[in-house]
């Protein structure tokens, strides 16, 4: 059998000639073979050689209350045996499902009352799809059916979500997107923003929002979807002037909002949901990951009462098996209790958050980061090879991001790379200890990194 005793070369064997990877440079992980993760607890990962490693990207951004809470376990036990799986479809319903919708509906701001499940993000972004077309449909507007989102952004990875997504590489294999799925630029000033002020640059990228509508028709256009911080893009935090201008122009020509909030929702920014952060108000946020903290796959939308109300006019052909399921909700409703009665989101707002802000802008002064940017738990810093010019390297894009995160690897942390953005986004839970753990790793990654750089002649701006 296999088990964590069987020894690392003979786990990353087996893995190898059976496990197929998500999001991986399939000849890299033949050369080296996966490091295997055993058990973790708190903001540390235990891997098959005992060595310790501190999880800064919480998993998959997920684990906001950190490894090891015994009483997530205990609660999918007791469902598990009470009723491990029912499903809400043809007029049933179960407890688990009922007390974490309201429990949502509570959380949530405004009038985004009302919740459908799915199994994770990517399901829930594919449901909106559907829903924001059938809303507009139902309204005996059928063409309004194009989406507008954001070039580089992450929404998923099945035909819809991705299709939503606008990453090249993904649209590159599968024949995505879909039809009528238009991208405008994301707000990312260090990278795209030329001679412009992060405002000036902020405000026009928004505005092409309204340059799409006007182009396609607003009798075409049925929602824009975004992230309030962008992260898989790279924590690319848009500049004050964006978030306003966008919700301006979707009241203007009444279109709907959709928030993704899976990364920025349950404290991840400070509040309980990323549109807090920003000051929108969306019609629609896609939740997963920070509901359950990652324990068990859950995800879903939160719908207004209005987009609710319309949809509820007519059957919706549309579920999941899993939508709801009675473990991952009595699991999602418990992580919920947890982060609330342990006051989670004002530690992130109060304590954690700004003694990260202040040692995270404070990279600032290593040679390698040329703009170091936070949200509450989630930041970023571009390396470039001259702070002064903004300049990027001459090596392919993710070169040097590579060398920076194989050395974080090698320190026994977790710190991820976006061509050559470095991101973190940890376990909410976080002390200042921590933090000062966190970035002694990162400056000592960083420098040796430097010094990688130095001796590859890697150095070199881009002309
Ligand atoms: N939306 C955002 C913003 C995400 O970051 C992700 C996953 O990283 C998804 C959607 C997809 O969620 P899932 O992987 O649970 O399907």
């Amino acid at each position: 059998t296999i088990t964590n005793h069987l020894p690392t070369a003979e786990l990353q064997a087996l893995d190898a000639a059976h496990h197929m990877h998500p999001f991986t440079a399939n000849d890299e992980l033949a050369k080296k073979g996966a490091r295997v993760i055993t058990r973790a607890s708190g903001i540390y990962l235990t891997d098959s050689e005992g060595e310790e490693i501190l999880d800064a990207m919480a998993g998959l951004w997920c684990v906001n209350i950190g490894y090891g809470r015994d009483e997530l376990a205990d609660v999918a036990a007791r469902q598990m045996r009470e009723l491990p799986y029912y499903n809400s479809f043809f007029m049933t319903t179960h407890v688990p499902a009922i007390a974490l919708a309201n429990k949502i509906a509570e959380l949530a701001p405004g009038d985004l009352n009302h919740v459908f499940f799915a199994g994770g993000g990517s399901e829930a972004n594919d449901t909106n799809i559907r829903m924001v077309r059938t809303y507009w449909a139902n309204k005996g507007k059928p063409e309004k059916s194009v989406i507008i989102s954001r070039k580089n952004a992450y929404h998923g990875s099945t035909v819809g979500s991705g299709s939503l997504g606008g990453m090249a590489p993904m649209h590159a294999q599968g024949g995505l997107p879909i039809p009528d799925i238009h991208h405008i630029s994301q707000p990312n000033w260090w990278a795209e923003g030329g001679d412009a002020t992060p405002e000036a640059f902020g405000l026009a990228c928004a505005q092409e929002l309204e340059e799409a509508i006007l182009e396609l028709g607003e009798d075409r256009v049925a929602a824009f979807i975004a992230e309030p911080v962008q992260g898989a893009g790279g924590v690319i935090v848009a500049p004050d002037t964006y978030w306003p201008e966008i919700q301006r122009i979707c009241d203007k020509y009444e279109i709907l909002l959709i928030a993704d909030e899976v990364i920025c929702g349950f404290g991840r920014t400070g509040n309980w949901f990323g549109s807090q952060t920003v000051g929108i108000q969306p019609h629609i946020m896609t939740i997963a990951k920070g509901l359950s903290s990652g324990y068990a796959p859950i995800g879903g939308s939160i719908v207004c009462d209005e987009v609710a109300a319309v949809i509820g006019q007519d059957e919706f052909n549309h579920g999941y098996t899993y939508s709801g399921h009675p473990v991952a909700a009595a699991v999602a409703l418990e992580n919920l209790r947890i982060i609330e009665e342990e006051d989670i989101v004002g530690h992130v707002q109060q304590v954690a958050g700004p003694y990260l802000k202040e040692k995270w802008e404070g990279l600032m002064d290593h040679p390698l980061v040329g703009e170091a940017k936070i949200v509450g738990m989630m930041a970023s810093i571009a390396l470039t090879p001259d702070k002064a010019s903004r300049a990027k390297f001459a090596s392919a894009p993710g070169t040097v991001g590579y060398v920076c995160r194989d050395r974080c690897f090698g320190n026994n942390l977790i710190m991820r790379h976006v061509g050559d953005r470095m991101i973190i986004s940890p376990p909410l839970i976080l002390s200042p200890a921590d933090i000062d753990e966190m970035i002694r790793r990162i400056r000592k990654s960083l420098d040796e990194a430097h010094q990688d750089l130095i001796d590859k002649d890697l150095m070199k701006a881009a002309s």
